[in-house]
């Protein structure tokens, strides 16, 4: 029986892949700066680099992007995890990767059309001089300018302990499987 005492949290929106500063970096992303500073000091803080473990469970189109570490405050820890699809980002990061990365936390902001000066990136890829509402480029079918920004923390982690596993092989790693056995198999048993 996985430690079902361990408290697992999925309150972010979703991991960014960023190569920069000689590593790959792996970001949670979060609605608010200080909903990440906090979240980072209160956890993450309290974690030594070497023991952090980073997961990535892959089960059809998705993975399941897990998060977890002993901590100096074991009474105040948390895990975190979050079912996402398989993005290119991801891909590239699974490959490029080299057994390490920096974690980082981020918050994410969406901005619109107006907020954003003549050179922007849509998500399309094209600029936003390139769009009238809709995109205008040749072959483009965005039908609305969209984009975001990140701001990162400054405070950073170095990950070593990083794993891609295919869902069948979860048992084989006891936080992969203590985490897919309380937020998925428990429920539907
Ligand atoms: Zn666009
Ligand atoms: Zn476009």
């Amino acid at each position: 029986m996985p430690d079902i005492s361990i408290l697992w949290s999925e309150e972010f929106l979703g991991v960014a892949y960023r190569y920069f500063d000689l590593r790959m970096n792996v970001i949670p992303l979060f609605q608010n700066r200080k909903h990440a500073s906090d979240v980072w000091n209160e956890t993450v803080h309290w974690w030594s680099d070497h023991d952090i473990k980073m997961r990535f469970i892959e089960s059809g189109d998705q993975y399941w992007f897990i998060l977890a570490s002993e901590s100096r405050r074991p009474d105040h820890n948390l895990s975190f995890f979050k079912v996402l699809p398989k993005s290119n980002n991801y891909l590239r990061f699974k490959k490029g990767h080299m057994g390490e990365a920096y974690l980082c936390f981020a918050s994410y902001t969406k901005k619109d059309e107006k907020d954003v000066k003549n050179d922007a990136v849509c998500n399309c890829s094209h600029t936003k001089e390139e769009h009238d509402g809709r995109c205008l480029a040749d072959g483009c079918n965005c039908d609305k300018f969209a984009s975001f920004e990140l701001k990162l923390l400054k405070k950073k982690k170095t990950v070593t302990n990083i794993k891609f596993l295919d869902e069948k092989e979860v048992k084989d790693d006891s936080v992969s499987w203590n985490c897919l056995y309380i937020n998925k198999y428990k429920n539907s048993a």
